[in-house]
């Protein structure tokens, strides 16, 4: 199959494609996502199968209007709303009570399913034009760091796919945060740009925090992520640095660690300066995907 890149505002291609299940490319201000139709059980099914992702890894659905989220679940609470209120569009996703009728492999079996509305206008109107949510994981094989520009996409999933859009470098460049309201307490399933302090600043109370090792929480959190081909040394003080290193923020991390990859370094240096270990998720994804945690 040959990737066909597309550059300009028109989409119409890709909507077609997506409409009969050909999953797409395209450009999020997290992350590039993989895309399919939610109710598009085949769709859904080739996402899993072109990423080599493990199928009890949920995916998270992203809508383009408020509205849309009745289409995936029934039981919108008022917690829902306030977080929606402050946060979207934008880098934040909402597990909430599924409607029945989202596919199964969408949810990984859960009886939930994540919502997203991103702010990347071209995302927004992509959703809008397919008319439905569309389930997007990062635009990667399973387990290398995500993809934040459409060339990093196209290393893993070039011929795999019939179209990427171009949308530029990622503004934010780390997943987004999840916060489940499933639960009688809120709980925060991972970490993104939206702090856990913001998030209870809007809920009026605390929440939970990540479950150390979950039955069934968050599934996708146990798999090895972002990780590049060679080994990671964090580095703490700057005297014991040796070029090339990294001093990555959110926004570059993964394309300088797909960068080292690219230059054959049989070991990545990454400093962790002050500013590195104060940003919580930055720090989170580094430690995973040097492999310190899982
Ligand atoms: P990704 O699309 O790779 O950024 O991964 C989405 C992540 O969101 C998953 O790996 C889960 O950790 C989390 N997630 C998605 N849907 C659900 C859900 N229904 N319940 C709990 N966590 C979810
Ligand atoms: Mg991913």
């Amino acid at each position: 199959m040959k990737t066909e890149v597309l550059r300009n505002l028109d989409l119409t291609a890709a909507v077609k494609a997506l409409k009969r299940g050909s999953p797409v490319v395209f450009p999020t201000e997290t992350v590039y996502g993989l895309g399919a139709p939610v109710f598009h059980a085949d769709g859904v099914r080739k996402i899993f199968e072109i990423k080599g992702r493990p199928s009890d890894n949920p995916l998270i659905a992203h809508i383009s209007s408020l509205e849309m989220a009745g289409q995936l679940s029934s039981h919108l609470k008022e917690d829902f709303y306030r977080l929606a209120a402050a946060f979207w569009p934008g880098p934040l996703a909402i597990v909430v009570q599924r409607r029945p009728e989202v596919p199964a492999l969408v949810s990984a079996g859960l009886p939930t399913v994540a919502i997203r509305m991103p702010s990347h206008a071209v995302a927004r109107r992509l959703i809008e034009e397919v008319g439905e949510p569309l389930v997007a994981p990062s635009a990667n094989i399973s387990g290398r760091p995500s993809p934040t520009t459409l060339s990093d996409s196209l290393e893993d999933l070039d011929g795999l796919v019939e179209f990427a859009i171009d949308g530029g470098p990622c503004s934010i460049g780390i997943e987004s945060t999840v916060i489940s309201l499933f639960h009688e307490t809120p709980t925060l399933l991972r970490l993104g740009k939206i702090t856990k302090e913001m998030l209870e600043e809007v809920l009026k109370r605390p929440i939970s925090p990540p479950p150390v090792k979950g039955p069934a929480f968050s599934p996708g959190m146990k798999y090895r992520h972002y990780a590049p081909k060679a080994p990671i040394r964090l580095i703490y003080e700057q005297k014991q640095l040796k070029s090339p290193f990294i001093l990555p923020t959110a926004k570059t991390l993964y394309a300088e660690l797909r960068k080292a990859d690219r230059a054959g370094l049989s070991e990545i240096q990454l400093y962790c300066a002050p500013a590195v270990l104060a940003d919580t998720a930055l720090m989170n994804r580094i430690l995973r995907a040097s492999g310190q945690i899982s």
